[in-house]
C-alpha cells in the first residue's frame, strides 16, 4: 500500500477555475519545487513573512497564521512545517476523504488534488488511492499544478485506464503557471511542452494570478508561448489576493483585463466566502 504526506484534507466549495462553486474534497499533498516568495512584494523583493512563523509554536496545520505575501500555502512545502503533515497510507486517506462527504458516498462532489505541487513523486501513489473501493463512485478529479512536472509513463497509463473505466469520468489539470511576480524564473515556470502533455489525458487550462498590468503582459506573453506549442485549453485571469483586503483591490480590475482580451475570469470564492482560512 502506498503512502502520501498530507498537509490538508477537507470538504469545501471549489473557489477557482472550471469547477468554481462545485462541492469538492481537497487533498493537499506536501512538497513543492517552488517557493513563490515574490507574491505581493515590490518588484525584485522576496517575502520573509512565512520564514518568520515559528514552527515550534504550532501543533496543528489549521492554527498556522495566514500570510499576505509569498505563497499562501507555505506550510504545504516548507520542511520546517513537515511535522504538521502526516504520512498516511492510501486506505486511511480514502476513508478520510469519504468521511468528509455529506452522505458518506460520492454524489456530485469532485476531488481536487492540490499542493504544494501534487505531481511530484506522489504520482506513484495515486493509483492505489483512486482504486480504493470507497473511491469507485468518484467521477471528476482536478490536479491543481504549477505545470512543471511531467507525468510518468506508469501514471499516464493509469489515467487513461481510470478515465475510461466508467462513463462520464473526467480529469482536469488546472495549471497555475507562475509569472515573474511569483519570484520564480520564467524558464523554470513556463513549460509549454509539459502542459500540452496534460491535454492528452483530459482538460487542461491555464490560470494566471494577476495583480498589475505588468503581470497581465507577462500572462499574455506566456499564453502565446503555450499556444505556439499547441496548447488548446482555456486561459483564465485570476486576481492576486490570499487575504480579502488584497483580493478586493484587484478583483474588478482583473475581471476587466480578462474581458478586454477575450479571456476567462476566475474568482477566488474562498476569499470572500471563507476569508481563505485553512480548510476552505
Ligand atoms: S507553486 Fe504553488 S504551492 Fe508551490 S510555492 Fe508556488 S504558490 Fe506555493
Amino acid at each position: 500500500m502506498s503512502k502520501i504526506k498530507i498537509a490538508e484534507l477537507f470538504y469545501s466549495i471549489q473557489g477557482e477555475g472550471r469547477y468554481m462553486g462545485v462541492p469538492s474534497v481537497f487533498l493537499r499533498t506536501f512538497g513543492c519545487n517552488f517557493k513563490c516568495q515574490g507574491f505581493g512584494m515590490p518588484k525584485g523583493e522576496l517575502s520573509v513573512e512565512a520564514e518568520n512563523v515559528d514552527p515550534s509554536k504550532y501543533t496543528e496545520y489549521k492554527s498556522l497564521p495566514l500570510v499576505s505575501t509569498g505563497c499562501d500555502s507555505y506550510a504545504s512545502w516548507d520542511p520546517r512545517f513537515k511535522h504538521l503533515s502526516p504520512l498516511m497510507d492510501t486506505d486511511a486517506i480514502a476513508d478520510a476523504i469519504v468521511d468528509t462527504l455529506p452522505y458518506k458516498e460520492w454524489l456530485d462532489e469532485h476531488l481536487v488534488i492540490t499542493g504544494g505541487e501534487p505531481l511530484l513523486g506522489w504520482q506513484r501513489a495515486y493509483p492505489d488511492l483512486l482504486d480504493h473501493p470507497k473511491m469507485a463512485g468518484l467521477k471528476e478529479i482536478t490536479f491543481e499544478t504549477n505545470g512543471t512536472q511531467r507525468l510518468s509513463d506508469d501514471f499516464k497509463k493509469y489515467l487513461f485506464k481510470w478515465k475510461n473505466a466508467v462513463k462520464g469520468r473526467e480529469i482536469t489539470f488546472s495549471v497555475s503557471a507562475k509569472l515573474p511576480c511569483s519570484g520564480e524564473k520564467w524558464e523554470d515556470a513556463i513549460q509549454p511542452d509539459i502542459v500540452c502533455q496534460y491535454e492528452w489525458f483530459g482538460t487542461a487550462y491555464l490560470k494566471f494570478v494577476i495583480a498589475t498590468e505588468e503581470d497581465r503582459d507577462y500572462a499574455l506573453k506566456a499564453a502565446s508561448e503555450y499556444r505556439a506549442a499547441g496548447f488548446n485549453g482555456h486561459v483564465y485571469f485570476m486576481p492576486v489576493g490570499g487575504v480579502e483586503s488584497v483580493y478586493n483591490l484587484n478583483a474588478k480590475s482583473v475581471a476587466l483585463m480578462a474581458m478586454k482580451h477575450g479571456l476567462r475570469y476566475s474568482d477566488r470564492l474562498q476569499v470572500p466566502l471563507f476569508k481563505n482560512e485553512w480548510g476552505t
